[in-house]
């Protein structure tokens, strides 16, 4: 099982969280919201982080695969967070 180079426990998954802007407007009496441009970029601007302590461990997708499917060493992890 990986385990989180931040705080050293073992995790078997990882909390996924993105940035989205909405528009937001009053449509008869309930709030309507619509995406933005902005927020129509994919891949979203979202980050993966660990379910123990919350740090951030991954922005990208790839990585958060990598390390789930093998557990990669805190040492490795700490080097691709930081590059
Ligand atoms: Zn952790």
């Amino acid at each position: 099982m990986p385990t989180c180079p931040e705080c050293g426990e073992e995790i078997n998954d990882l909390i996924y969280t993105e940035k989205r802007s909405w528009s937001v407007t009053v449509s008869g009496q309930e709030l309507y919201f619509k995406l933005t441009d902005k927020a129509k970029g994919y891949p979203p601007d979202g980050e993966y982080h660990c379910p123990k302590c919350g740090e951030v461990l991954f922005t990208k997708g790839s990585d958060a695969e990598e390390f789930l499917k093998k557990g990669i060493p805190g040492v490795v992890l700490k080097r691709l967070s930081e590059g």
